[in-house]
Formats: C-alpha cells, sequence, structure tokens
C-alpha cells in the first residue's frame, strides 16, 4: 500500500483533496467508512479503487477513544481490507502529546502551537519535525508532521459568531508561511485563509483561494484546510483547486450524530439497546460524509 505522504502527493496532481473526518466512538467510525467504502465501489477509480481517508482524534478525541485503542481500530481495517485509511493526531498542544501518539503508531500528528509567538510555534514544530524522523527511519514509516500558522479558532461545535482573535489580520501571509517551512521542515501546512474551527449560525466566513495558491506557491507544500464544516461547496472547490490537498470536517459530523440520537430518542423513549439506538447515528454521519467525500475527490 502506498504511504500517506503519496497518497497527497496523488491528490494534488489530480486536483483532489483527500478527507480528514474526526471520531468519538466507534459509530463514528463505521459510519465514514460505510461511506468511504460506498464511494469506492461506484466511482472510486481515481485512486485504483480505493478512495484513501484519515480518520482524526484530537487530544480529547483521543482520550475519550483511548490512544491504542484508536491505532487498533484504523489499523483493524487497513490490514483486514487493504484499505488505505489512515490516522492522525489532530491538534495536539504539546511536544509530550505528539511524541505518544506517534510511539503509539499514528501515522501524522498536528503540532497545534498557534497561540504561541512564531519563533516559539517554529521551535516546537521542529521539535517534533525532529522526533517524527528519527522514528520514522527505527520504525521503518514515513510520519508526517502537520503544523498550523494563523489562528482559526479552537472549537468544533455551532457558534453564534466568528471566534474572537480571528479576522482579516490572522490570515496567513505567504512570507510567515515560507519562513515557518524553511526553518521546520514540516510535512503539512494548516494555514489560515478564512476558514474557522466550527459553524457559525447563519454561515460561515467566505474562503480566499488566492491566498491558497500564494501560500503554495511559496512553501512547496501541501496545505491543509480545517474547519471545513459550513463551508460553502464553491469555497472547498476554489481552495481545492488551489492547492488545498487535505480537508477537516468535525463538527457537521458530530451534529449529524447528535441530531439522529436525539430524534431516535423522541421517538422511541422506550428503546434501551444501544446498537437500536445509535443505529441511525451511524447512518447521519455516512451521509453527510459521503457528500462531502464526492465534493472533495470530484465525484458526480
Ligand atoms: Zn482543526
Amino acid at each position: 500500500m502506498k504511504t500517506l505522504r503519496e497518497y497527497i502527493k496523488e491528490a494534488d496532481e489530480k486536483g483532489v483533496a483527500i478527507g480528514h473526518f474526526n471520531i468519538s466512538n466507534l459509530e463514528a467510525l463505521h459510519g465514514i467508512y460505510n461511506a468511504a467504502k460506498k464511494i469506492s465501489a461506484g466511482g472510486g477509480s481515481a485512486f485504483g479503487g480505493k478512495l484513501p481517508i484519515i480518520i482524526g482524534v484530537s487530544e480529547g478525541e483521543e482520550e475519550f477513544v483511548g490512544r491504542e485503542e484508536a491505532v487498533a481500530l484504523v489499523q483493524e481495517i487497513r490490514k483486514r481490507d487493504n484499505y488505505p485509511i489512515f490516522l492522525n493526531a489532530d491538534h495536539h498542544y504539546t511536544f509530550e502529546s505528539v511524541r505518544d501518539a506517534l510511539l503509539a503508531g499514528y501515522d501524522s500528528a498536528i503540532i497545534d502551537a498557534v497561540k504561541l509567538p512564531l519563533e516559539e510555534n517554529i521551535a516546537l514544530t521542529k521539535k517534533c519535525v525532529d522526533f517524527a524522523r528519527e522514528l520514522s527511519k527505527k520504525e521503518n514509516r514515513d510520519i508526517l508532521i502537520e503544523a498550523e500558522i494563523g489562528f482559526i479558532g479552537t472549537s468544533s461545535k455551532i457558534l453564534d459568531a466568528v471566534p474572537e482573535g480571528v479576522g482579516e489580520d490572522t490570515i496567513t501571509t505567504p512570507e510567515d508561511a515560507k519562513h515557518f517551512v524553511e526553518m521546520t521542515g514540516v510535512d503539512l501546512l494548516a494555514p489560515s485563509v478564512g476558514n474557522i474551527h466550527g459553524m457559525v449560525r447563519g454561515g460561515n466566513p467566505r474562503l480566499h483561494p488566492e491566498r491558497v495558491k500564494a501560500i503554495r506557491e511559496a512553501t512547496g507544500v501541501p496545505l491543509v484546510l480545517h474547519g471545513g464544516s459550513g463551508t460553502m461547496n464553491e469555497d472547498f472547490i476554489a481552495c481545492i483547486k488551489e492547492g488545498i490537498d487535505i480537508v477537516h470536517i468535525n463538527t457537521e459530523i458530530r451534529v449529524a450524530y447528535r441530531d439522529a440520537v436525539k430524534k431516535f430518542l423522541i421517538e422511541n423513549p422506550d428503546e434501551v439497546v444501544p446498537y437500536k439506538i445509535l443505529k441511525p447515528a451511524v447512518f447521519a454521519i455516512e451521509q453527510v460524509v459521503e457528500a462531502r467525500l464526492k465534493l472533495f475527490y470530484g465525484i458526480k
């Protein structure tokens, strides 16, 4: 099987993006994987029949699912079905948490030091990159490190307004991005290009595809779009065309899960069987992911 780095390169060349979907439990993993399998069976030929996907767990999600349990779940699917499904340590805030995830077997990690001054973000990211290179050599793997510059908010939930501290002046400049990549050797970069974490009631801000293009050209590394939930389809398409190779979706999955469980319990207040209560949630997640994957992979 190709490595995640090779799949990202392929996505870049084909002008598509790999979907990154977060999980907090097994139901979400099933919903996401069901969607990926379904689309792959129906038209995933662009990637030899199987469309790569990335499963993300943030520090909070990782604590809930279990660090090693998440690795076991994803690796079992990869091995059993020979399916290109990868596991990313999404938004890890310290060197230690990145290190522990990589030691447990994660394919990639995001060191999120965006709240630190730029030079401290650079130093911490470099430390994680050095560790990943060493571990890759030792374990004969190709571990990727992603970092973030330009603040885009922190919470993947429904927001009443664009988070404080996010605005036109926090959008990443090509100069900062170039400096950052040169100093750290980071594999993937998550810039701020109008995107925010979470979904704003009344609509998310518009993205800046021209900034994506400028950052991609200045840095030469694949770019990752965080906070994809709530983004307009045409903005996704424009940014993927200009150099976004991975798109993160989390809040939309959480909303689908919550709404499905709520609806089921209101309609069936006496049901106590977990696999009956949660089945509609698995299907609701599958539908969200299916629509997003079709968009990211340009499948009609
Ligand atoms: Zn994110």
